[in-house]
């Protein structure tokens, strides 16, 4: 079957935005298949049909509203699994994020379905779907067949960007089919109690002109305001990030972490004060325009891909850094 079914995750009245580039995604690649693209939505009464209709602005042409909780894997796995089995779609197709693994992986054991995850870009051969992966620490690229009757595509961060369908009509809307679900049992033992947000100090790391990106060589999570007072001292439109090493350890909100498992992020400037350099991050950050790290190892991975590479302490170096700017900006 050559219709595409994408999972919407929604929050605060909000469709989340990799998953709107997931829909535009799906939408492109169903046309080519000669099929449709759906989306489905999960969650409660904040599921106007203003909200789940919005979603043929990116050009699905139907949406699932299945009433479950929002925010949890096994809810969306079930309803999920019943919209397939009842419409039989060839596909799911999921954005960049946890929940979206969490969820293609539970729905591939569920239909005993092939799965492709970390993916950067899908094209259409002789009808059919491929999936390309990167690997061997993005050196190199795999291309993923199905043999499944359904197969599972689950993109990378930022992998898909969403496009408006037709910029002639923006508001687009698509029809809204409300699905009942039962739940399964290992879907009720969970309950959300509160779902949020982490930001990083409230800013858009992924929107960033400036990056200032603190890791382990920082020493504590005090060392984070040695990069707080340099990014504001850049001023503008700057923002502090993170490795995952840091985040893990509590230093710094996860909103902040860069890389695989994190944000991928092209600003114009990227500066790292004490980040190693490992494959897992240099995946979010490698298309920055440039990039100047600051490390006492001159054996850094990270000089290898950096265009300016400051040898020594960063606990000396950035803040005469950050006098430097101030000093410069008057
Ligand atoms: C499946 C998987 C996914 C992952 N995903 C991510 C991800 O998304 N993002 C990510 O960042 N990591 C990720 N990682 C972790 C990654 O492999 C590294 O462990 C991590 O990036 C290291 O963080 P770091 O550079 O802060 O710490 P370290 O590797 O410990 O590096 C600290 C650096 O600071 C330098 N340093 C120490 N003191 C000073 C000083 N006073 N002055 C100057 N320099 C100093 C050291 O020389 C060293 O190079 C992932 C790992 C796995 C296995």
């Amino acid at each position: 079957m050559a219709d595409i079914l994408v999972y919407a995750l929604h929050y605060e009245g909000a469709i989340n935005k990799n998953s709107l580039g997931a829909v535009s995604e799906g939408a492109r690649l169903a046309s080519e298949l000669g099929g449709e693209c759906h989306a489905i939505v999960v969650g409660g009464d904040d599921l106007t049909d203003d909200l789940a209709g919005s979603l043929g602005a990116h050009g699905a042409t139907k949406v699932f509203r299945a009433k479950a909780p929002e925010g949890l894997a096994q809810p969306v796995v079930d309803a999920m699994a019943k919209v397939i089995a009842d419409n039989g779609h060839g596909y799911a197709l999921f954005g960049g994020g946890l929940l979206g693994f969490e969820v293609g992986a539970g729905l591939a054991a569920r239909l005993g379905a092939g799965v492709a995850m970390e993916v950067t870009a899908v094209n259409v051969a002789d009808g059919k779907l491929v999936a390309e992966r990167p690997i061997l620490g993005d050196s190199a690229i795999s291309e993923i067949n199905f043999r499944s009757d359904v197969g599972i595509i689950i993109g990378r961060l930022n992998a898909f960007e969403a496009k408006n369908a037709d910029p002639a009509h923006p508001g687009g809307s698509a029809t809204v089919e409300d699905v009942d679900v039962e739940l399964s049992p290992q879907a009720q033992q969970a309950t959300m109690v509160n779902r949020g947000e982490q930001r990083g100090a409230d800013v858009d790391i992924e929107g960033a002109d400036v990056l200032v990106a603190g890791g382990r060589g920082l020493g504590k999570a005090e060392g984070f305001e040695l990069v707080e007072e340099l990014a504001k001292a850049f001023g503008g439109n700057s923002a502090v990030a993170a490795t995952r090493a840091v985040v893990d350890a509590g230093w710094y909100p996860y909103a902040a972490q860069i890389g695989q498992t994190g944000k991928t992020v092209s600003p114009k400037l990227y500066l790292a004060a004490g980040i190693s350099g490992a494959i897992q991050h240099k995946v979010g950050m490698q298309s920055a325009e440039n990039i100047v790290a600051i490390n006492k190892d001159a054996n850094a991975p990270i000089f290898e891909f950096s265009d300016l590479g400051i040898v020594g302490d960063l606990n000396k170096i950035v803040p005469k850094l950050t006098e430097a700017i101030k000093a410069k900006k008057g």
